[in-house]
């Protein structure tokens, strides 16, 4: 009998370059994403052979085409796992490109005292330097560290809050930063250290995904989008900002109809890199994080209410 302790971890495979092939080892571009099963992953990590793993294929996509279906059979299949005392810790492969959004997704839905790692590569399988092994040898590690508890992403040796990481390069194997991770900042005379995460926001599976879009501010914006997105039925807006949240004075005016209509609108910046510094003078509800998590954000803020409206109906019924 073998009483070897070896760590838990179950791994979640969605697809992405970790898991696409190139007809070339040279081939950085150009591959089929998504090719090879979780399995496959797994086996070309001999290092892997000292954990205890559990594979699941949830998906199998190139994360362009991440759907609220994968999300919620993900969220299922993390909550069922994290209900099972034996595992240390679960691990997801992923595609880079909307990685910061399913990492954001899941940061704000989850209560967990383990780790749920999210990886990725930046070039597929067969290359000639793959990064996948690696991360995700990595992400197991990490995965078993009850110290790194809650959602992180592990990438190229760094390791990100989920609520925080964002892509930040289309090619370079260290593609990812994150918005808020230095130790503390100086602004406007304050010591700003990293937010503390709101409270997370209740998930119900079964309800109905609102429709909300992204729009940005640029030189010339006179804010017709907003109003064709509101006449066509838009339920929720991330407004993208200029600099340090300004709006030219047209799009502002039309957002603030939009929010008249009911829309629910937040503003972030569309610089690449920091967050909005105190409130700006629109007062408009503003996020520290991408335009891209700002959208999950409204997305599950208005399910959120469709689910307390829908609570208040059944009660007004029940007398
Ligand atoms: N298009 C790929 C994906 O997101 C890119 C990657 O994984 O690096 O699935």
């Amino acid at each position: 009998m073998d009483f070897t302790f070896r760590h838990r971890v179950l791994i979640l495979g969605t697809g992405g370059t970790i898991a696409g092939v190139a007809e070339s080892s040279a081939q950085h571009t150009g591959y089929r994403a998504a090719a090879l099963s979780v399995e496959q992953l797994v086996a070309a990590v001999p290092a892997l052979a000292g954990f205890d793993l559990e594979t699941r294929q949830v998906a199998q996509v190139d994360s362009k085409n991440m759907s609220y279906a994968i999300w919620t059979d993900l969220h299922a299949a993390v909550v069922a796992a994290l209900g099972d005392g034996q595992l240390d810790g679960i691990v997801i492969t992923h595609g880079t490109d909307t990685l910061e959004e399913t990492a954001y997704f899941l940061a704000r839905i989850l209560v967990t005292a383990k780790p749920v790692v999210l990886t990725a590569a930046m070039r597929p399988a067969t290359a000639v330097s793959a990064d996948g092994p690696q991360n995700l040898l990595d992400a197991v590690q990490l995965a078993t560290n009850a110290s790194a508890a809650g959602v992180r992403v592990c990438m190229h040796g760094q390791v990100f809050a989920g609520y925080a990481v964002r892509k930040r390069h289309p090619y370079a194997v260290d593609a990812f930063t994150s918005s808020r991770e230095r130790s503390a900042t100086m602004e406007e005379g304050f010591y700003t250290t990293p937010a503390a995460l709101p409270e997370p926001i209740p998930f119900e599976p079964d309800l109905p995904w609102p429709w909300v879009e992204a729009v940005s501010n640029a030189a010339g914006q006179d804010g017709r989008t907003v109003d064709a997105l509101v006449a066509a039925g838009v339920q929720g807006l991330v407004v993208a900002a200029t600099g340090n949240g300004t709006l030219s004075d047209a799009l502002l005016e039309a957002v603030r109809r939009a929010q008249k209509a009911g829309v629910e609108i937040v503003v972030v910046s569309r610089c690449a890199e920091g967050h909005i510094v105190g409130q700006p003078e629109h007062g408009l509800p503003v996020l520290g994080v991408t335009a891209a998590q700002a959208r999950v954000e409204l997305l599950l803020l208005i399910r959120w209410k469709q689910a307390m409206q829908r609570a208040r109906a059944a009660a007004k019924q029940r007398g």
